[in-house]
């Protein structure tokens, strides 16, 4: 039996699903997930000792490729000097003030240790600072597992989510809307009929929790106008995109101030760090400072903080986004040119550091639209690259990434195996 599969068998008995976290268990695609031991810039290995290249990437955090010698030493300098003190620290400054001239709209923020975390604080603040109940989410996006968020849309304008997963009450999310990705009409009426009581709107500025989808720009932009016209907070969840589209994240690609911006992922460099933060008048709502409670025995933690810093700094040499941009669209074209030779409906498309491959004819625009993508198809194409050594997200749902460690010849090599498996699909 592999060792994978030995793993496997004890992590069932003792963690529920043998994961941390569901996605990890392979549900959607079948089959053993593959227990990694370690990884070096664009490759794991697993526990029978295969190499992949990986488009994981620690679900996104992995931008400089994994174990970049300046992020470990950082860490490694930074655990020499204590692991955790519950009291500020000089680089959370510096982190702070970091974050601030890369994403101008965050006037102030502050440090959380995951994306939950951030998404959860901000829409208490954004509650808290006007006074408003009904927040407004997007069908398909997913912006951590809180109450209020894990919420499915009602049938039909205006009536408001029910929840998505057990154990969250009726009443935990019946302030929670949930409306389409991209339909400007059905916002603007949801507006006009109620936008006097919408705290905020959290958006994933590009889609990647259902897979890659892409706002329009008439989206974006009556999204700013509608929010601002309304009283309502505008809260741009980049905890995916932050870092990995452009240097100052999707909201400057859109051109778009949001009033407030949640990070995480790459802001952590791979360690457990997120963060909130934007308009100060809003941020002074929060404990010490306003009536809005918020904490964290780990937040800003020296390792974290270490490992986040040295990445933003990593990731500000010239060229960088441009390049990462560029092979990830080499990556997307090619792929659905080999798609297209093998006369597979399977197409893929990128933005940043971030791609989408959708089994299906034309790029998706709404959650409706990646729901009738194949997903029997996509687990035949994931099984097929995970033989030829390729790790993909165990999902067809889910966006994939590739990091500066993968270089032009790698993602020509992973056409080329890409090539290889759809033509014996
Ligand atoms: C990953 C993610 C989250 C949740 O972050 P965690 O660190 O997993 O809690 C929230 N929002 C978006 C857009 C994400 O991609």
């Amino acid at each position: 039996m592999s060792r994978n599969q030995q793993l496997f068998d004890r992590a069932k008995l003792r963690i529920p699903g043998g994961v941390n976290s569901p996605v990890r268990a392979f549900g959607s695609v079948g089959g053993t997930p593959r227990f990694i031991v370690r990884a070096t810039g664009p490759y794991v290995w697993d526990a029978d000792d295969q190499r992949f290249i990986d488009y994981v990437g620690s679900w996104g955090p992995a931008i400089l490729g994994h174990a970049h010698p300046e992020v470990v030493s950082a860490v490694q300098e930074a655990a020499t000097g204590g692991l955790s003190f519950g009291a500020p620290t000089a680089g959370e400054v510096d982190l702070a003030e970091e974050i601030c001239r890369l994403v101008p709209s965050i006037e102030q923020v502050r440090l959380v240790s995951s994306g939950t975390e951030a998404t959860m604080s901000a829409i208490r603040l954004a509650r808290g600072y006007t006074g408003r109940d009904t927040i407004v989410k997007f069908e398909g996006c997913y912006h951590g597992h809180s109450d209020s968020l894990l919420v499915k849309a009602g049938s039909g304008l205006l009536t408001f989510g029910t929840p998505s997963s057990g154990g969250v009450p009726q009443d935990f999310t019946k302030h929670t809307l949930v409306l389409e990705y991209n339909n400007v009409e059905q916002l603007q009426r949801t507006f006009e009929e109620i936008g006097e009581t919408i705290a905020c709107v959290i958006l994933e500025p590009f889609a990647g929790n259902m897979n890659l989808v892409k706002p329009s720009e008439a989206f974006v932009h009556a999204l700013r106008a509608l929010t601002a016209q309304h009283g309502a907070v505008l809260i741009y969840d980049e905890v995916m995109t932050g870092f990995r589209v452009d240097l100052h994240c999707a909201q400057h690609l859109h051109g778009i101030t949001p009033d407030m911006t949640t990070l995480g992922k790459v802001v952590g460099g791979g360690m457990p760090l997120a963060a909130f933060g934007g308009r100060t008048d809003i941020m002074a709502c929060i404990a010490p400072l306003g009536p809005v409670y918020q904490a964290g025995t780990l937040s800003g933690n020296p390792l974290a903080v270490a490992a986040g810093l040295t990445t933003l700094r990593l990731i500000q040499r010239p060229g960088f986004h441009a390049e990462l941009s560029k092979r990830t669209a080499r990556l997307a074209q090619g792929i659905s040119s080999a798609a297209r030779a093998a006369g597979v409906p399977m197409c893929a498309d990128s933005v940043g550091g971030m791609f989408g491959l959708y089994m299906a004819e034309r790029v998706p625009a709404s959650f409706a639209e990646v729901s009738a993508c194949d997903v029997a198809a996509f687990r035949r194409f994931f099984h097929g690259m995970l033989e030829k050594g390729v790790y993909l997200a165990p999902s067809a749902f889910e966006a994939g990434f590739v990091s500066d460690a993968h270089s032009d010849s790698l993602i020509e090599e992973t056409i080329s195996l890409a090539a290889a498996v759809l033509a014996s699909l």
